[in-house]
């Protein structure tokens, strides 16, 4: 019989330590060797000595952390082999935001793939999700309750552009992270046939510019700082943290937005003072994450941040081995 996986993968309190490869994988404090999943600050953390991941990842970390990214880093493009130690690594995507992966680890004849954060719908700005087949799946569960089930990204921009054209004298003011949702957002008010301005709080440009140099085009994107006007009628990308704060009275009569999964929780919505909650998540919902545990095929599972609970007696009813490894560190950043 196999050995059980704690023989070479083990959750310690720098995080998820491959013991024959001797490597971390997101580690929340610095170590010799880590594998980033990608480049939210919950996961991409500063002062590794030694970073591996994709290059649009790394691309992003040098953007967020400047000279803090690491010592040495090495790009892994997707599907790419690499032997680390007595572990055979390679990086599949995870359709969460651009670079994003999943790590996939071999080891005397069993796979394990770690999911990162993960969604399964289409997103324009990054390279969908892919099942791995594998014996132990380690995934995330940000949205691991049965009440979690987003409506859909095509129902939810309609919202958005109904409401564009009911209140044309107010500025739509959407507040979204800066990592991966304003980018998408931005993508699918494209699609819908916004094809004027989006203007961007100074915070969301270093980002928006590198998905431009990656070749993720957004269109004509302008800076608040450079409007003349109190942009009625115009949509303003900003910081969930600006919405109702000083710095939204610069606008005409300003209609709060947010997009985030959290918002598929009115009390939320309330709370913020958001007037327009848009459901756009990039993390997989309930039906979403029961969906990836079936497709994946692995007969354990293992739980790294988020509502464990509820998952591990969904997978327990599943007859699959279920663990919450109750990682420290995760959901802080990005969380939806
Ligand atoms: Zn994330």
């Amino acid at each position: 019989m196999a050995q059980g996986f704690e023989t070479w993968l083990r959750p310690n309190d720098r995080g998820l330590h491959c013991v024959p490869g001797d490597f971390y994988i997101d580690p929340h404090a610095p170590v010799e060797r880590a594998i980033i999943t990608h480049g939210h600050s919950d996961h991409a953390r500063p002062g590794n000595a030694r970073v591996l991941a994709t290059a649009e990842t790394l691309a992003i970390m040098k953007v967020r952390l400047g000279e803090g990214v690491g010592r040495s880093l090495q790009s892994l493009a997707l599907g790419e082999r690499l032997q680390i130690g007595e572990v055979t690594v390679w990086l599949a995507p995870a359709g969460h935001v651009l670079g994003s992966a999943q790590v996939v680890m071999e080891y005397k004849g069993q796979r394990a793939v770690v999911s990162g954060d993960y969604k399964r719908r289409a997103d324009a700005t990054c390279v969908g999700f892919e099942v791995v087949p594998c014996d132990l799946f380690v995934t995330e569960a940000t949205f691991a309750l049965p009440v979690f089930v987003h409506e859909s990204d095509t129902h939810e921009m309609a919202k958005l552009m109904t409401s564009l054209a009911a209140f044309p004298e107010r500025t739509h003011q959407i507040g979204a992270y800066g990592l991966g949702k304003c980018q998408r957002l931005i993508m699918m008010m494209r699609q819908a046939g916004l094809d004027g301005p989006v203007w961007l709080h100074g915070a969301m440009k270093p980002l928006c510019d590198l998905y431009e140099r990656l070749g993720i085009g957004l269109g004509d994107l302008r800076l608040v700082s450079d409007a003349t006007d109190k942009l009625a009628g115009q949509v303003v990308i900003c910081p969930p943290s600006t919405i109702g704060d000083r710095w939204s009275r610069r606008f005409a009569d300003p209609l709060p937005a947010f997009a985030s999964g959290w918002m598929r929780i009115r009390a939320r919505a309330r709370q913020r003072g958001v007037e327009l909650p848009l459901i756009i998540s990039d993390h997989a919902d309930w039906p979403e994450l029961v969906q990836t545990i079936r497709d994946v095929g692995a007969g354990e599972i293992w739980i790294t941040h988020g509502r464990d609970d509820a998952l591990t007696l969904q997978c327990q009813a599943m007859g699959l081995k279920a663990r919450a490894l109750s990682l420290v560190g995760f959901g802080e950043e990005d969380g939806e």
